[in-house]
């Protein structure tokens, strides 16, 4: 209709052919002109208006359209979502694969052209690519350090040995490495405390005689070590003494049971006088060594240890703590010198300790795997995604330990790292359900049989390390805070942390 007027415009302003045509005439038709022009750009845009009303009224009919079918679109849209999520975790995967390759095969090359330059007929020897456990979670340890603290602790000990040779005091004899750094699974991150244990023997004309307490506890927390003379008779010359139990007093005037007489409280040995009389002894240790030129050491105030803060020539400072140990028979297992509650032992208490066995444990796997020391990255990850929970550490390497008994050493590769990771918490979530984690060396079958434990821990039954979850409401935490592992574990896979 619009375009109908217009046309009937244009008809009335085209003029007559041959028509006499005055100025005032002229005018009067381009006036009549321009106010056509005008009434035709107004209507052009009054039809660009409809046409854009019509295709907004198609846009709102689409929609009402689709409105019956809202719950069809949502489950497309969080299809795609969904899609879009897995593709970026495969994503941040295969970036990890492709990176490991790039450089497992850049040092391939290095090695390869270092063989042809030093041995050129030599084949170079195919190299496993798959390196995603390295990529994950490298392994960076104390251990380095850790061997040369032992190292002078050794040193030290042999000195220690020299000084008591002609006294009845204890003889300090074997040291030996135990925790996490020499274990291996302490973090570089992390400032370690280089623990040890100094096993003590009996001086001469002595025997040391392990007094476990209650016989139905085990590990016994209230073990004591009870100092006896032995008869030595007929061996005097042998072992530069009288016997303590049958030559006269006269005869003993200079001889004395050091040990009974200012390291005992009622025939017992007492831990505390013990290791006042060892932090003396390593002062006068330290003075024979070349080391004290050049290095220094401090002993630190300590109650049931000797504990030393050690700085070498670079300046570094490291911190040891040195227990003593009796060691129980010809087992693995010590009476120890560390507390079982701070600050409550009494000091002539010995509480039973597997740490030397558990360190034995590690050694022993690490000498039969094909890989060394892989066993430290789970206990690594381990540690980390435990940061604040009630789980303590120990829980998790009992964990791992009756899993790399359980697992053959094959399938503890670093390319089945994620699936052991993920046994390692499936085992941990059975044994809360079910409230029972065995203790490793107590009433545990599968102790390799080079660990050697006294008849009794053999013969136990197991002892259950949650017991304590039989109350509903930790039970209850427990369960919460495996959720909140398995949570972490995925965070560290995805994000890294
Ligand atoms: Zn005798």
């Amino acid at each position: 209709m619009a375009l109908a007027f217009v046309f009937s415009l244009l008809a009335q302003r085209v003029p007559c052919v041959g028509d006499y045509l005055d100025e005032e005439t002229l005018n009067r038709m381009q006036q009549r002109e321009e106010y056509l022009q005008e009434q035709m750009t107004k209507l052009l845009l009054e039809i660009e208006e409809m046409e854009m009303a019509r295709s907004r009224m198609g846009l709102q009919a689409l929609l009402f359209a689709l409105l019956p079918y809202w719950k069809t679109v949502s489950v497309l849209c969080l299809f795609v979502f969904l899609f879009w999520f897995v593709w970026k975790i495969h994503k941040k995967f295969r970036g990890i694969e492709d990176n490991s390759d790039v450089e497992s095969s850049s040092s391939e090359e290095q090695q390869q052209e270092q063989q042809e330059q030093q041995e050129p007929v030599v084949e170079v020897e195919a190299k496993d690519e798959f390196v995603f456990a390295e990529e994950f979670w490298p392994i960076h340890t104390h251990q380095e350090d850790g061997e040369h603290i032992l190292s002078l602790l050794r040193h030290l000990i042999d000195i220690c040995q020299y000084i008591v040779a002609d006294t009845f005091y204890p003889v300090p004899a074997h040291t030996t490495g135990v925790g996490s750094v020499y274990e291996g699974w302490c973090p570089l991150v992390n400032k370690p405390v280089f623990c040890v244990v100094v096993s003590l023997l009996a001086p001469r004309g002595h025997t040391f005689h392990p007094d476990l307490g209650a016989p139905e506890e085990l590990p016994a927390r209230n073990s004591r070590v009870r100092v006896e003379l032995e008869c030595t008779c007929g061996r005097e010359q042998e072992m530069r003494m009288r016997c303590f139990l049958h030559a006269s007093a006269e005869e003993l005037r200079n001889q004395q049971s050091n040990v009974l007489r200012n390291l005992c409280t009622d025939s017992y040995l007492d831990v505390e006088k013990t290791a006042q009389w060892f932090q003396k002894l390593i002062r006068n240790a330290w003075k024979y060594t070349h080391l004290s030129a050049m290095c220094s050491m401090n002993v630190t105030q300590s109650k049931r240890s000797c504990r030393l803060q050690v700085t070498d020539v670079y300046k570094k400072i490291f911190l040891v703590e040195m227990l003593f140990g009796v060691q129980q028979d010809d087992t693995d297992i010590f009476l120890s010198s560390q507390e079982t509650e701070v600050g409550t032992t009494p000091s002539t208490i010995w509480p039973q300790s597997c740490t030397v066995a558990e360190v034995k444990f590690f050694l022993l796997v690490a000498a039969r795997a094909e890989e060394r020391n892989f066993y430290i990255r789970y206990m690594q990850v381990c540690t980390y995604i435990l940061a604040g929970l009630n789980f303590s550490v120990y829980e998790l390497k009992t964990v791992l330990m009756h899993l790399l008994t359980a697992i053959p050493l094959e399938g503890w590769h670093r390319s089945y790292f994620l699936e052991r990771i993920d046994d390692i918490l499936r085992y941990l979530r059975c044994c809360v359900e079910e409230k029972h984690l065995g203790h490793f060396f107590i009433g545990n079958e599968d102790v390799p049989a080079e660990i050697i434990l006294p008849q009794d821990f053999r013969e136990s039954e197991p002892l259950n390390l949650f017991e304590h979850l039989e109350d509903p409401e930790r039970h209850k935490q427990a369960l919460q805070e495996l959720e909140e592992l398995q949570d972490r574990l995925l965070s560290l896979l995805i994000y890294g942390k």
